[in-house]
């Protein structure tokens, strides 16, 4: 069995996990973080075009792509090896984010020394070590220029540093793939659940659901605390156990299994509404190398909009907006202002994205200045409420809206959706923007129904309130 650099990474981070994805691919559980490394090959292959453009135009001797080197239980592939008139040899390793990371999660640094040291193995010296990652200070003016999209950092010191304890973690990582290992219980169990990747619930397969990682912003001693008393389950957390506000109502509707009503949290929450209520929801793009002028890498601009206007009679009304041309939201904020009066709230679940989309548009766009930020003061987030105000063991610990949707909605949910998150409509409005015109209508429409589902969902939400606001 042979080890890539993407399986090097993997072990780094987890050496169970690694395993486990390398001997038993069909039952390796692919989730967000699967989704989530798909993304950054697809973008690195991205940034590949303006980098080979990059060094094409540079006077090198010779520089090569894709250079493989295949060992008996290695092989790497190095982005690019340029050899120059002293016959001195760079490898370059190119990423699409913004710096070169060294956290735990990700480390460039060993991703790089892994493929020199991959290649001095297989016979080919090399010189020097050069990271490229994109410059987050660019902003994109006309065609892409490389040499202002790319930063080319020379790592070639800090390969040295590293390199002999890499060499013993890339012999572990090939020695474990020959070995066998206890596929029961695994290290992170004394980690939150955003430190969990997707193979937890395979290597624990007893853990109850709902679980102590359920209990929202633990704290790592409490964790540990509950952990190493062997409490995994909600129900026999101590009681007098020291836990927060958010977190003792979510530990009590997991304990009594019946909601957890706060009417004071929920009456002042209605408290700050003023009819017309504009239930508003974005969706937004973003790309590693920027789509349109004006935007630097990574940068999200809104694509779409869906909004649901409730006036003080219960009629309701939907307005949407989708852009269908790579452009910056000029027209979507018009459109926005023709619907949006001076007076109503502004809900939106989870509002600090709205608002950053509102402060971002604010300055691309200063004639709109006065009414995007209005809108961010009449903002109210319809996500509070459920934090304490109304709590449901169902909700799993959880303020998400697709996780509170189905309970207090049960006719409502996303699961009849093409697009069912912001992930997918990213991809989805990428994808219409080259779509055949068979394809074009098809695509509109999912992308429409997808974000109009968000503020339809905003409104049967409030509507289930607004019956416990009066019962209380
Ligand atoms: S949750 Fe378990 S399998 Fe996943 S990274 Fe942590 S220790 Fe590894």
């Amino acid at each position: 069995m042979v080890l890539t650099k993407t399986d090097f990474i993997h072990y780094l981070n987890c050496p169970k996990s690694m395993w486990l994805e390398k001997h038993d691919p069909e039952n390796f559980p692919r989730g967000e973080f699967s989704a989530f490394q798909q993304k950054l090959v697809q973008e690195g292959r991205e940034v590949e075009v303006f980098f080979r453009q990059l060094l094409d135009g540079r006077a090198f001797g010779r520089v090569d792509y894709e250079v493989e080197f295949q060992l008996d239980d290695l092989c790497a592939r190095a982005d690019g090896l340029a050899v120059d008139a002293a016959g001195q040899t760079t490898l370059y390793e190119v990423k699409s984010s913004t710096r070169v990371k060294t956290d735990a999660k990700h480390n460039h640094l060993k991703d790089a020394c892994f493929q020199k040291i991959c290649a001095e193995l297989a016979g080919q010296p090399i010189h020097r070590v050069v990271l490229v990652h994109l410059n987050s200070e660019y902003v994109r003016r006309g065609e892409i220029d490389p040499a202002g999209l790319l930063v080319l950092e020379d790592i070639t010191d800090r390969m040295t540093a590293i390199e002999a304890v890499t060499r013993d973690e890339m012999d572990a990582a090939v020695a474990l793939l020959q070995d066998e290992i206890d596929r029961v219980g695994c290290n992170c169990l004394r980690k939150s659940r955003a430190n969990h990747c997707d193979a937890f619930s395979y290597f624990n397969p007893d853990m109850p659901n709902p679980s102590i990682y359920s209990l929202p912003r633990l704290q790592p001693a409490q964790l540990i605390e509950l952990v190493d008393q062997g409490q995994f389950d909600p129900r026999a957390v101590p009681e007098g156990f020291q836990l927060g506000k958010q977190q003792g109502v979510v530990l009590a509707a997991f304990q009594t299994r019946e909601p957890q009503i706060d009417h004071g949290v929920i009456k002042a929450f209605f408290k700050d509404l003023v009819f017309p209520l504009y239930f508003l929801d974005y969706e937004t793009y973003a790309s590693a190398v920027p789509l349109l002028d004006g935007i630097s890498p990574h940068k999200a601009f809104p694509v779409q909009y869906s909004l649901h206007i409730l006036d003080a009679g219960g009629q309701l009304t939907h307005h949407e907006y989708l852009e269908q041309e790579a452009r910056l939201p000029h027209i979507l904020v018009a459109k926005l202002r023709e619907s949006i009066a001076g007076e109503g709230s502004v809900i939106a679940w989870h509002a600090s994205f709205e608002r950053t989309q509102n402060h971002m548009m604010a300055q691309a766009f200063p004639q709109h200045e006065d009414f995007l930020l209005d809108l961010n003061k009449r903002m109210i987030d319809l996500e509070e409420p459920f934090k304490t105000g109304y709590v449901d063991a169902r909700f799993g610990g959880s303020t998400s809206i697709k996780k509170v949707l189905p309970v207090v909605c049960p006719d409502m949910n996303y699961d009849d959706l093409a697009v069912q998150d912001g992930a997918a409509a990213m991809n989805a409005w990428s994808n219409m923007l080259a779509a055949p015109p068979d394809d074009l209508a098809a695509i509109t429409r999912n992308l429409l129904r997808y974000c109009e589902r968000d503020t339809e969902a905003m409104v049967g939400i409030y509507r289930f309130l607004n019956e416990r606001w009066r019962e209380g």
